[in-house]
C-alpha cells in the first residue's frame, strides 16, 4: 500500500531526510511515495502560529525529485493542512497556486483550542470534549477548498489525559454518522492513520468506525503511518490491510494531481 501520509523536514516536528523516505519505498517495491507535511495556516499552538513551510520552495523540492526518481518511484507532492475557519481563503489560494497532487484535511485545533499540548479538553469530561472535537470535524468536511482525504478522524484522544482515552462509536453514533455519511457523499477518502500511539485505539478512527463507514456505503480507503522518521514509514500495514480485508475491501486508493488511483490489496 502507499503510505500516504508522511512527514519530513519541512514540517515544524520533523527532521526527516525526504529521499531516505524514497529510497525506503523503493526498496519496499512501493509504486509511489506520498508527502504530506504540515500546513497549520492561523493555527496557534503554545500560544504561538505554529512554523509553515515555504510552498515555493517546498513543491520545487518534490518536483526536482519527482524528476530524478522518475521510472524507479512515483513522487507525489500532497499537504496536510490543518482546519481552522480563518484559514479557508489561504487554502483555496495555495491549492491554486501551487502543484499539489492531493490535501489531507487535519483537525488539529478545536475551538481555537490545540488538541496536541491538550488545551482544547481542559475542564471537560471526555464526553463534553469529543463531542466540540466531531463538531469541527464536521465543519472541517465543510471547507470550500479542495481536499481528497480526511486524515486521522480520533486524532483528539492521542493527547487527551482521560482514564479511558478511547473513542468508541457506540458513545457517539449520531455525530460519526453525520461525519461518515458527510465523507461518502463528497467523495473524500477515509484515512487509516496508523500513529496512534497513546489514543487507546490500535488505529485511528478505531475499527469499529472504519465497519461502520463501510456500513454506510464507504469505499475509499487510504492509508497512513503518519510517520515522522523513517523509521515509522508504512507502520502497521499489515495490520491495516488485514483490517480491510476481514471487511471485504479490496482495494485502497492515492491521489495523483488531484485524481484518485485505486491499489489492489493483494
Ligand atoms: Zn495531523
Ligand atoms: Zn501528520
Amino acid at each position: 500500500m502507499v503510505d500516504l501520509h508522511i512527514h519530513t523536514r519541512f514540517s515544524h516536528d520533523s527532521e526527516e531526510d525526504p529521499e531516505n523516505y524514497i529510497r525506503k519505498a523503493v526498496e519496499l517495491g512501493k509504486k509511489a511515495v506520498s508527502f504530506t507535511d504540515h500546513y497549520d495556516y492561523r493555527c496557534i499552538e503554545n500560544g504561538r502560529q505554529i512554523p509553515l513551510p515555504d510552498l515555493k520552495i517546498y513543491t520545487e523540492t518534490f518536483a526536482e525529485l519527482k524528476e530524478k526518481y522518475k521510472g524507479r518511484i512515483k513522487v507525489l507532492c500532497g499537504l496536510e493542512v490543518g482546519y481552522c475557519r480563518e484559514a479557508v481563503d489561504r487554502y483555496i489560494e495555495i491549492y491554486e497556486r501551487y502543484p499539489f497532487d492531493f490535501f489531507i484535511n487535519s483537525v488539529h485545533m478545536v475551538k481555537g483550542k490545540d488538541c496536541f499540548h491538550n488545551e482544547f479538553s481542559k475542564g471537560l469530561n471526555a464526553k463534553e470534549a469529543y463531542t466540540l472535537y466531531f463538531e469541527q470535524v464536521l465543519e472541517s468536511l465543510s471547507a470550500p477548498y479542495p481536499f481528497q482525504v480526511l486524515g486521522h478522524l480520533g486524532y483528539a484522544s492521542r493527547y487527551t489525559d482521560y482514564a479511558d482515552k478511547k473513542i468508541r462509536y457506540a458513545d457517539f453514533p449520531e455525530m460519526i454518522d453525520r461525519i461518515l455519511c458527510k465523507i461518502v457523499e463528497k467523495n473524500v477518502a477515509l484515512e487509516i492513520n496508523t500513529s496512534s500511539a497513546g489514543s487507546g485505539s490500535l488505529l485511528l478512527p478505531d475499527l469499529d468506525i472504519i465497519a461502520r463507514y463501510t456500513a454506510l456505503g464507504g469505499r475509499m480507503f487510504t492509508f497512513g503511518s503518519d510517520a515522522h522518521t523513517v523509521a515509522r514509514y508504512c507502520d502497521k500495514e499489515e495490520i491495516v490491510k488485514s483490517a480491510l480485508s476481514d471487511l471485504g475491501i479490496k482495494r485502497c486508493c492515492y491521489f495523483e494531481k488531484g485524481k484518485i488511483v485505486w491499489e489492489e490489496l493483494a
